[in-house]
């Protein structure tokens, strides 16, 4: 069984899939950007399993914190070889009243995050001559979205990354793929105003949000033996949204 890395699962979808990694027999790390005590619950539900977790805090826009934390996660567990680049946020507002900071942050934490624990792992990845790289990127990345154009262009970057990463390292054994999520009940979509996700829900063919453990399960399968012959694809969960 391998050591997976889970970015942003102190809640929502990437708590999600620590669990269901573990439930799977991988040693998981939970990563937080703040809140450590929710990141020690999920680790400790993920030790439930029988495997070993961790939780630990470490921003993922900051490239040098992700190097240490690869180095420290190969010393105390051992050569990741599972990666979820889940951590994301929104600023949302309209192109014209965006702020400069608004679209920098989200692209810093969304896309140039999923850069800096790629390139942290890839070589660990490489020398293993296996691994599996998920990336969360959004329908709003594939579809656009009023009022996200950061957001989109944060996911939308995460698809070509996906796409490229994959065929670099395609001949080291090593599969990269992303997920496109539709509307997941978490606190992200709690944000949104009551009219919009009323709206939302009338155009989802299954008439309702996501839940997080529906994404987990197919980003455990993506990190599974079975699917070793899938990579550079982008799976869109979203209830038949559009
Ligand atoms: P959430 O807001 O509930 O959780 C996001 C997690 O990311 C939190 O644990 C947060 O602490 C962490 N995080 C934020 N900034 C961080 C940073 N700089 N470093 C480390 N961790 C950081 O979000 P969610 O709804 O569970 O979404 C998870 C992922 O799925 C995100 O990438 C999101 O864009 C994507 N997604 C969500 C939906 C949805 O409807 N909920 C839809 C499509 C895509």
């Amino acid at each position: 069984m391998a050591t997976a890395i889970v970015t942003g699962a102190s809640r929502g979808i990437g708590a999600a899939i620590a669990r269901e990694l573990a439930a799977r027999g991988h040693d998981v790390v939970v990563n937080c950007s703040g809140s450590i005590d929710k990141a020690e619950a999920v680790a400790a539900a993920c030790r439930e399993q029988g495997v070993r977790a961790l939780a630990m805090a470490w921003d993922v826009s900051d490239f040098a914190a992700c190097q240490t934390a690869v180095r420290q996660i190969r010393d105390e567990l051992d050569a990741p070889t599972i990666l979820v680049n889940n951590a994301g946020i929104t600023a949302d507002g309209l192109l014209l009243r965006m702020k400069e900071e608004q679209f920098d942050r989200v692209l810093q934490v969304n896309l140039k995050g999923a850069f800096n624990m790629m390139q942290a792992c890839a070589s660990v990845m490489v020398r293993a001559r296996t691994g599996r790289i998920i990336n969360l990127s959004s329908v709003a990345g594939v579809m656009g979205n009023a009022g996200q154009v950061n957001y989109a262009a944060s996911k939308a970057g995460i698809i070509g990354m996906t796409k490229s990463a994959a065929k670099e390292l395609g001949a080291r054994g090593i599969t990269v793929n992303a997920i496109a999520p539709g509307f997941i009940a978490t606190d992200m979509t709690d944000a949104l105003p009551a009219e919009v996700r009323e709206r939302a829900e009338r155009q989802i063919a299954l008439g309702r949000f996501g839940r997080p453990e529906e994404i987990a399960a197919l980003a455990g399968f993506l990190a599974s033996d079975g699917a070793g012959y899938i990579t550079g694809q982008v799976i869109v969960a979203d209830g038949g949204l559009g």
